[in-house]
């Protein structure tokens, strides 16, 4: 049997790095897809470890090989999940969660019409203001500019929220990465049966994953849209 895929995308500094590194130390079967890009290390990252580091080079000849699932450019660089990562993690019986951009996720999306996609959302332009200034503050390299260029790119990716079956709102963390650990434990039981669970743990992960599907998400979404600008549904003004 093929494993699940599960995609998450955000805004740059919404916490997605944080939630998935929780994510890591409570799920297992799950593995954690590591991407190519032509972008730097950044911070205390390793190459094969947060991401395979090439040059545009190498990066367009995998293109050309056709040796990648998805690709897209981010900030003027290259990302790109190889298709042997996702063959290799369903051949040893895992799942693959993969964290990419709203570009990707279409892409996967249309080849992969089962996968499970999570779109995770900061409160307000003004809480992932400050997570990015204090990102780039402990990595020394705080340019005023950079941060505005995010901060725009992150109404243009939450304009495509609707594009995810479950959404999540990174206010307070441990409840963002319980809601996770619950929609992971949801989608296994429910494609594969009983996963484990009990039967109250069953019911509470079922529960916890059903309220974070994007149409159940009207009420905690609604405030996150207004101050990011973003125009709201009718149906859930
Ligand atoms: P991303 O991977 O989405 O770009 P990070 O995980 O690097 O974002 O988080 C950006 C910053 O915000 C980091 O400094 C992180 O510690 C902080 N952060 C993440 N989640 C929360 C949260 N729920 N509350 C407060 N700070 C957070
Ligand atoms: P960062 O440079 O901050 O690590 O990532 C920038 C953006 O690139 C994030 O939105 C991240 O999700 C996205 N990203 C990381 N890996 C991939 C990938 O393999 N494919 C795509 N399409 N986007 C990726």
């Amino acid at each position: 049997m093929s494993g699940i895929l599960f995609i998450i995308s955000a805004p740059s500094g919404s916490g997605k790095s944080t939630l998935v590194n929780q994510l890591r130390s409570l799920v297992s079967g799950l593995e954690f897809s590591v991407s190519w890009t032509t972008r730097g290390p950044r911070g205390s990252e390793v190459d094969s470890r947060e991401y395979h580091f090439t040059t545009r080079e190498h990066f367009e000849e995998m293109i050309r090989n056709g040796e990648f699932l998805e690709h897209a450019q981010v900030f003027g660089n290259y990302y790109g999940t190889a298709k042997s990562t996702l063959h290799e993690a369903f051949a040893g019986g895992r799942d693959l969660l993969l964290d990419i951009d709203v570009q990707g996720a279409a892409q996967v999306r249309a080849k992969c019409p089962d996968a499970v996609s999570i779109f995770l959302m900061p409160p307000s332009p003004e809480v992932l203001a400050t997570r990015l200034r204090n990102r780039s503050r402990a990595e020394g390299v705080l340019r005023e500019e950079v941060i505005d260029r995010r901060l725009a790119k992150a109404k243009q990716e939450i304009e495509n929220y609707r594009e995810y079956g479950y959404i999540l709102v990174n206010d307070i963390l441990d409840r963002a990465v319980e809601e996770m650990t619950a929609i992971v434990a949801a989608e296994r039981i429910l494609r594969n049966g009983n996963a484990g669970a009990n039967g109250a743990d069953r019911e509470r992960v079922l529960r916890l994953a059903q309220s974070c599907r994007q149409a159940s998400s009207e009420a905690r979404v609604r405030p996150v849209l207004q101050a990011f600008g973003v125009p709201v549904p009718a149906a859930t003004r």
